[in-house]
């Protein structure tokens, strides 16, 4: 490389960096944002957060028995066994897991529930567990849905690359009994409808009282905290004391500094000007970030010689898991058939996956210091932030971004935010939320 293209690349890398970047004063800036926002969405004003509520609080970790929960997140179902021992212990007696098609997530009227149901067939199979009882089962479903109690809810719209059809507008709980029966597995009754962060939430706190967070950094990102129902000022028949955890919907999030690739990005979404966080922020979009930005480079012929490679001119080519393995060092240039990389392209390419997986990150971290500043406006106790997917667990460096965000905002304070990884706790929190509900109609009271 001559000295004038190198030049021309610091220089578009410098650029790269700052429209990225998120300054202390733009976490700031989100805090107050997302705190207008909580407040609108409470009170039933227009609002970019949801603020739904889940009717469901914390649990006493005294729940107790053995429940199933099915746990559709947007890459992956999965179905659980759960056994709550009823001092604080949730063990994962089986678990199963299957990859939703493609053909699934965008078919026509009950498709989809006729998947799960073979799915929940399956998962007895391969773990050999009876059919003579009948069982409870917890669904877990993580998209916004306008719950009307604890087992119905309504689906708003979909999310995360989803286009089923006949599933807008209607009661999930209802289209997942009816496949249930359909498909010959009428013993399973569907106790309880959750959200993946409710679930998450209520996993952690069922051992630790000091968690009053749930986030989702998976395919899509989400997140919960309980709120005293005095304050969900548009739900006035929930009471009038106690606490009701409250799921944001965060993803939809719009008070945002936006790039182009963001712009571009959104355009050609099949959800264009919704879940704008979401897009900035969750593992369905980093990889095709960071795919808008390889493909400029190229025509501006900052990368691979000024040629450009047909391997990044399709959509959502480039995914999460190659910037993944980018930051850890190794490369999926193999996996594009790319042979010869230079060492200076090699770099370039780390260094957008750094550039983009940090914004990501920031994002995440200045939005949970808005939930807790909520909650806690000079933080004086501790937080547990339970979180749940994949790239929260396995992006190297995510974590750590996080937490420096949190410690600009909070300085020696932040230490009082531990964020932990609540693996599969969206799932074995759901069964949490069954056994209470199978409790209470059981006529346990509550
Ligand atoms: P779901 O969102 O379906 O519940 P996960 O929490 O496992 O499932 O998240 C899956 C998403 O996480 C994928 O769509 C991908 O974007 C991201 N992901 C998967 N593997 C990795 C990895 N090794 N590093 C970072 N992100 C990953
Ligand atoms: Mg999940």
């Amino acid at each position: 490389m001559n000295k004038d293209s190198a030049n021309m690349l610091d220089h578009f890398l410098s650029h790269l960096e700052s429209v990225f970047s998120i300054s202390l004063r733009d976490a700031q800036e989100i805090i107050r944002n997302f705190h207008q926002e909580m407040r609108y969405g409470l009170a039933g004003g227009k609002s970019s957060l949801k603020m739904i509520p889940s009717f469901v609080g914390r649990p006493k970790g005294a729940e107790k028995g053995k429940f199933l929960a099915l746990d559709l997140g947007g890459t992956n179902i999965r179905v659980l066994a759960v056994e709550l021992d009823g001092n604080g212990n949730a063990a994962l007696a089986a678990v199963s897991k299957f990859a939703i098609p493609q053909d699934v997530m965008s078919g026509t009227d009950g498709k989809l529930f006729d998947f799960i149901a073979d799915c929940i067939k399956l998962f007895f199979k391969e773990n050999n567990i009876g059919t003579q009882q009948a069982y409870d089962l917890a669904f877990t479903f993580s998209f916004p849905v306008e719950q009307s109690s604890i087992a119905s809810g309504k689906l708003i719209g979909w999310t995360k690359g989803f286009t089923a059809g006949g599933v807008e507008g209607e009661d999930v709980v209802a289209l997942l009994s009816e496949a249930l029966r359909r498909k010959g597995t009428g013993f399973i009754h569907v106790a309880a409808l959750a959200n993946d962060t409710v679930g998450t939430l209520v996993a952690k706190s069922y051992a630790d009282p000091s968690c009053d967070m749930g986030v989702i950094l998976g395919t899509g990102t989400n997140a919960c905290y309980p709120e005293k129902i005095a304050h969900i000022l548009k739900c006035p028949g929930l009471g009038a004391s106690g606490e009701m955890i409250v799921n944001m919907e965060w993803g939809g999030f719009s008070q945002l500094k936006t790039n182009i690739y963001d712009h571009l990005l959104d355009r050609a979404s099949l959800n264009p000007g919704k879940q704008l966080f979401e897009k900035m922020v969750s593992g369905m979009y980093l990889g095709e970030i960071s795919r808008l930005v390889i493909v400029e480079m190229m025509e501006r012929g900052l990368l691979f010689r000024g040629t450009s490679l047909s391997a990044f001119s399709k959509g959502y080519a480039l995914t999460t898991e190659h910037l993944s393995m980018t930051a850890q060092g190794t490369d999926f240039f193999a996996a594009f058939g790319l042979r010869d990389v230079t060492t200076a392209d090699r770099q370039t390419i780390q260094e957008i996956c750094r550039i983009v997986s940090t914004r990501s990150a920031k994002l995440a971290g200045a939005a949970i210091a808005a939930v807790v500043a909520w909650m806690d406006e000079k933080i004086e106790s501790d937080h547990t932030i339970a979180i749940d997917g994949s790239l929260f667990e396995k992006y190297p460096g995510f974590q750590g971004y996080m937490k420096d965000i949190l410690n600009d905002l909070f300085g020696a304070r932040s230490a009082r935010i531990k964020l932990e990884l609540a693996k599969d706790g969206s799932g074995i929190g759901a069964a949490i939320i069954g056994a209470v509900a199978a409790f209470a109609r059981d006529g346990g009271g509550g």
